[in-house]
């Protein structure tokens, strides 16, 4: 656990969030600035960053949920296609430093254009809704 890591807080439980999956070293919750509604997050329990540092069986754990919310959004949320994205440094635009895989439902209507510009969910209930049509679609 890193003490000021955003994520670690949010691990803890310290911090809020819409869980969609959890196991003993992974979890799956909303991210709060959608780029694309339904835009999820997937993260180890234990601190690791950046991706060159971080342990390759706890890799293989992420790219394994990854896959599981992937097929989730597919199907939960009618998703037309899926995007998986993974910043390392600030350059590359990583906001918060715990390693992290964006998995970002998409819809040929979406508009999103690679544009990395978060929205907000109308209401807390709303994103809520998109977590429980992705939880209900998890294998
Ligand atoms: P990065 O830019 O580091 O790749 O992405 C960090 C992501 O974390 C952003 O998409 C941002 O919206 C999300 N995020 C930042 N703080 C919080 C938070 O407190 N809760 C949730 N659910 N997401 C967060
Ligand atoms: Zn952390």
């Amino acid at each position: 656990m890193s003490h000021n890591c955003i994520f670690c807080k949010i691990i803890k439980g310290e911090i809020p969030c819409t869980k969609i999956y959890e196991d003993p070293e992974v979890l799956a919750f909303m991210d709060i600035g959608p780029v694309v509604k339904g835009h999820t997050l997937v993260i180890p329990k234990a601190h690791h960053n950046p991706l060159m540092d971080t342990p390759p069986e706890i890799l293989q754990k992420l790219i394994t949920v990854v896959q599981t919310i992937a097929r989730a959004q597919k199907k939960g949320l009618e998703a037309d296609g899926v995007n998986v994205s993974q910043a390392n440094g600030a350059a590359a635009g990583q906001v918060v430093p715990h390693i992290h895989f964006h998995v970002i439902p998409r819809f040929t209507t979406d508009g999103f254009h690679g544009n990395w510009i978060p929205k907000k969910y109308d209401s807390l209930g709303e994103m809520q809704d998109y977590a429980d049509r992705i939880r209900k679609a998890l294998d």
